[in-house]
């Protein structure tokens, strides 16, 4: 519902506190203001919710209207997961749209035990917000979702009501980052953004306050659906419980911190549940979240939970969703497979084919390929894969003819090449890693976009045919992500091509750990390491490699890179950027492979 803007009905002169407004003592007059009408004014129904019976519907004030989000379908996720609960009547705030003005709006918060924001935008009203300001102050809840801790970055109190927030131009003048050390949580100063993420993907919730009312009974660990983490998130963070923390992978462009996802405030005698979680209606449809939210919203109402643990609660291993959603079955289709191509008889004999698993072969610009043969195996994380990922399900995958795949990633003097381009160099990019030495020819290519690479495999393929060197049916293309993932276990069923142990990884791959942690923030020259089984080199870490497959609106790539902590170079890890992204991370493999046509897509 549409709540239209209450007449006011205030005992306070708002006029001369809209005059007041232009004067620098506002914030002091504002304060002194809303105490007077706390004292006045208490809801008489809030903080005193002990004697109540669990039965009780609990009234919540949904506010949406503006926001960068979809809020039209994330406040319908809300509005379902409080609803389903039965222990919550939900009603609707909308506010007018974005550069319309905002004084009719007003929403009538005192009617309500708890007040949601779903709301990003303009202003409100000098009356709207101390509207709200008295209302928690006086002791209303208060429920912040996810983009909503992006509002108001110059109103003060309300970013005391929310402790953190992001973006909006919020930085060091908007208070401390929350860092986690030695299991304290302290104030970092230092300057900076307020508000980063990185792509989306499911990642483990930690409970860090398990005797929490809002917590008590969930799993320590369980596996949240696709979602924004947002980190690096400042603020006043005064009178802050972090409830649970998610890590922020540098990996996935994060800070590298454990970043809070639940935590509690007090404002006044009003309780505050925050959640920077919830970017979009199937991040909402989380069982993990459903249940946070219901419990949280109940406790900034009446301090007190009743709600239950439900039995379909994520585990650290599974993610659980509700509503329409597909997020739990997967993120995409069926994983794209070989390429559906009838067997000519004369496979066997083909003269470009391989006999057997590794062998190796040099075809265009030098380049070693490896021979990945026919055959089935399990892509996927494998069972003993403790932390089993939403979008690595298990999953057979055969192929009924062999593929080269090179040995290396494509490097910068190949790309040259084929290419005459160096988008690696300073002139193309505003990236702050770039590296232009022309003595870097064996590094990988990097700033390569996905159209970038399709278009170097299809220059290759031109040029080779054109020349005599490759028979019909045979072309260079991106592998797709089950040719990669078939490549890269080469025969294993491990974490990783070698087996599961992290330590080994420093034998066979430039991530984190020999990169990153030693100060060298590139790529490192190609075919360093060691091989797997296949002979095929640097497919765990150096540089992400773009995959033909689209995974949701974006296109896949594989292997890990050169800043990534190694669960992200694990043989299964998916990941996916739009087809236009180019960063120092990423860049690409060839395969040679015959098919009826060119691209397979
Ligand atoms: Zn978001």
């Amino acid at each position: 519902m549409l709540i239209e803007n209450e007449p006011a009905n205030c005992p306070i002169q708002w006029i001369s506190v809209t005059c007041i407004m232009k004067r620098k003592d506002l914030r002091m007059l504002l304060t002194v203001a809303c105490f007077a009408l706390a004292t006045l004014l208490v809801d008489s129904s809030s903080g005193d919710e002990n004697a109540s019976a669990p039965k009780e519907k609990i009234p919540v004030l949904i506010v949406d209207g503006q926001n960068n989000h979809d809020w039209k379908t994330t406040t319908p996720a809300i509005r379902r997961a409080l609803e389903s609960s039965g222990r919550f009547t939900v009603d609707v705030a909308t506010s007018p749209s974005t550069g319309t003005p905002m004084d009719g709006f007003r929403p009538p918060f005192k009617s309500y035990r708890a007040v949601l924001s779903n709301y990003n935008g303009d202003s409100w009203s000098a009356q709207a917000q101390l509207d709200l300001i008295e209302y928690v102050r006086g002791g209303g809840g208060f429920v912040v979702v996810h983009a909503a801790n992006n509002a108001f970055p110059a109103w003060p109190e309300f970013n005391e009501m929310i402790g953190l927030g992001g973006w909006g131009g919020r930085d060091e003048r908007s208070g401390p980052y929350l860092v986690l050390e030695a299991d304290k949580w302290k104030q970092d100063f230092s300057p900076g953004i307020g508000g980063a993420h990185g792509p989306q993907y499911a990642f483990p919730v930690l409970i860090r306050e398990p005797e929490h009312p809002i917590t008590r009974g969930m799993p320590r660990e369980w596996l949240h659906v696709q979602d924004e983490l947002y980190s690096r998130l400042r603020g006043p963070a005064h009178n802050i419980t972090v409830l649970a923390t998610s890590f922020s992978d540098p990996g996935k462009r994060g800070s590298g911190r454990h970043e809070p996802v639940l935590f509690t405030l007090e404002f006044g005698q009003g309780r505050v549940f925050h959640t920077p979680l919830g970017h979009a209606d199937y991040s909402i449809n989380c069982v993990g979240f459903i249940t946070a939210l219901q419990r949280g919203t109940e406790w900034a109402a009446t301090e007190r939970v009743t709600l239950p643990i439900p039995d379909d609660f994520p585990t650290a291993q599974r993610t659980r969703s509700r509503g329409d959603s597909s997020i739990n079955h997967r993120i995409r289709p069926p994983l794209a497979a070989w390429p559906e191509l009838p067997v000519p008889a004369s496979v066997a004999k083909d003269p470009l084919a391989g006999n057997q698993a590794g062998d190796e072969r040099t075809f265009a610009c030098n380049l070693k390929f490896c021979w990945c043969p026919e055959g089935s195996y399990q892509m996927g994380s494998q069972v003993q894969e403790e932390l089993f990922q939403g979008d690595e399900p298990p999953h057979i995958v055969t192929f009924s003819s062999g593929l080269w795949l090179a040995k290396q990633e494509v490097t910068r003097a190949v790309w040259r090449d084929i290419m005459q381009t160096i988008p690696w160099s300073p002139e193309q990019q505003t990236s702050d890693r770039i590296d232009s030495d022309p003595n870097h020819d064996s590094w990988p290519a990097t700033h390569v976009s996905w159209d970038d690479a399709t278009e170097f495999c299809r220059k290759l393929t031109e040029r080779e045919r054109k020349a005599g060197r490759l028979p019909d049916g045979w072309s260079y293309r991106l592998p797709t992500e089950a040719e990669w993932e078939y490549a890269c276990r080469a025969g294993s069923q491990s974490r990783f091509s070698f087996g599961d142990r992290e330590e080994d990884l420093l034998n066979y791959a430039w991530f984190a750990a020999n990169t990153v942690d030693l100060g060298q923030n590139h790529p490192q020259p190609v075919g360093r390491k060691r091989a797997n089984a296949w002979g095929l080199c640097d497919m765990h870490g150096n540089v992400w490699e773009w995959c033909l497959d689209s995974y949701d609106s974006m296109k896949s790539y594989r292997g890990g890179c050169w800043s990534n902590i190694a669960w992200w170079c694990r043989s299964a890890d998916r990941n996916a950027l739009p087809q236009k992204q180019r960063n120092d991370m990423l860049g690409l493999r060839v395969a040679l492979v015959r098919s009826t046509a060119d691209s397979p897509e």
